[in-house]
């Protein structure tokens, strides 16, 4: 995902279904003879009451005898959507992605220079293990010390899928069934479209999807919408038609099998970066991790309030209980909110340095204290910090910040 820097508070791991108050603020209409009915892109949320779906209903059969040649699944059709595998000739070694994509996206994604490179290598030996914690389910953790920058695993996603769901006739469906049961009978239906894409995989994928957290028992999602919508990183790189829609609905989302056991803290010390050329995600230390710690990455804006934080949370299933969350106060909010107006501030304290020292100081500070020394920002401060020492000629504190610089500068890439 490509972030640029003040951007850098968009949320990482996107939420499929961002901050959506229940039943779901996604709608769009259809006209209907005696009733305006909606029909419900992001579905809801939380516990959803009375989630049986209508007698008169079938679920659609997707034939998966048609997909199978000689014991190998092919490309198959449905609606101008394709299911298909990527790298197309299986690799015997599992990195292999099942996915289901819009044709014309396929023939993009497939087209790109260079397509498809090996994964990227971890730096040095293997760094993590999965680990069950008491009250984060399966976690991933350090098991030995990560320096900032270094990599720490690449993997292909499991599944690749629409972020919007994708359901042929889903106007028809809603005007039959009404918002509430429309929304139930789309779910279910998409659930169907999955279950194919899903049924493709290899045994050994299938069982590591399946093993996913489902934190959607209650909204009516069936339980492969359920995984998909709690372990679901958005691949802004791969889009339908000419462009991103502002609302990322014509992005995808992918699955994964170790990225999407990392738990989530506003005090991230992993990043992810993915890699369309090599159809993989990267993840990466943000910080110097410890053996033994859990590595965590943040679901949500981490320059948010805590009640902001919260509510785009709720989507995943997941309350934060974070050192940021526990403690947080109005002036820890506005620490957080205020930190990406202060680097810019520091253009200016820069021009009186010896009188202005003390405020990029003090920005460090409160980023450290935030946990927050992985975001870019943070490149930027001590950067700025640097420069402030060397126009004050205190040189040997200007090459501790520039040290400090380097380090964080191997995520940041930031060239002045
Ligand atoms: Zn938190």
């Amino acid at each position: 995902m490509k972030r640029g820097f003040l951007n850098s508070a968009k949320a990482k791991k996107e939420t499929l279904y961002p901050a959506a108050a229940a039943p779901s603020q996604e709608t769009a209409s259809v006209s209907h003879p005696s009733q305006k009915v909606e029909f419900v892109s992001k579905p809801r949320y939380g516990k959803v009451e009375n989630r049986e779906l209508p007698g008169d209903y079938t679920p659609s059969k997707i034939p998966m005898s048609d997909m199978q040649s000689n014991g190998v699944y092919k490309d198959h059709f449905v609606n101008g959507f394709v299911f298909t595998t990527i790298p197309p000739k299986r690799d015997p070694a599992g990195n292999n992605t099942e996915l289901l994509l819009h044709g014309p996206t396929k023939k993009k994604v497939l087209s790109t220079p260079g397509f498809l490179k090996p994964i990227p290598m971890p730096t040095g030996p293997v760094s993590y293990a999965l680990r069950s914690t008491p009250d984060m389910g399966f976690g991933c953790f350090a098991t030995r010390a990560i320096k900032a920058g270094d990599v720490i695993f690449a993997e292909r996603p499991l599944l690749l899928v629409p972020m919007g769901m994708h359901v042929p006739n889903r106007a028809q469906i809603y005007e039959r069934y009404g918002t509430h049961q429309g929304a139930l009978v789309a779910l279910a239906e998409w659930e169907k479209m999955l279950e194919v894409a899903v049924a493709r995989m290899t045994e050994e994928n299938r069982n590591a999807f399946m093993a996913l957290a489902n934190n959607h028992q209650e909204d009516g999602s069936g339980p492969i919408a359920g995984i998909v919508r709690t372990n679901g990183y958005m691949t802004d790189e791969i889009f339908d038609g000419p462009m991103k829609l502002p609302n990322n609905l014509n992005t995808y989302s992918a699955i994964l099998k170790i990225g999407s056991r990392i738990n989530h803290s506003c005090r991230p010390n992993v990043v992810h970066d993915f890699d369309l050329v090599s159809f993989s995600f990267s993840f990466k230390a943000s910080k110097d991790i410890a053996a033994g710690e859990q590595l965590f990455y943040s679901y949500c804006d981490v320059n948010a309030s805590a009640s902001v934080r919260r509510s785009q949370l709720a989507p995943y299933g997941v309350v934060c209980k974070c050192l940021s969350c526990i403690n947080a106060t109005p002036a820890s909010d506005k620490i957080r909110m205020e930190f990406n107006d202060r680097i810019n501030d520091c253009a200016k304290w820069i021009l009186d340095p010896r009188a202005n020292v003390h405020h990029a100081l003090k920005l460090r500070q409160d980023m450290v204290d935030e946990g927050l020394e992985g975001q870019l920002t943070y490149a930027y401060c001590v950067n700025f910090i640097s420069g402030f020492y060397l126009l004050m000629e205190e040189p040997i504190k200007a090459q501790r910040f520039q040290a400090e610089f380097e380090k964080y500068n191997r995520l940041a890439k930031l060239r002045f």
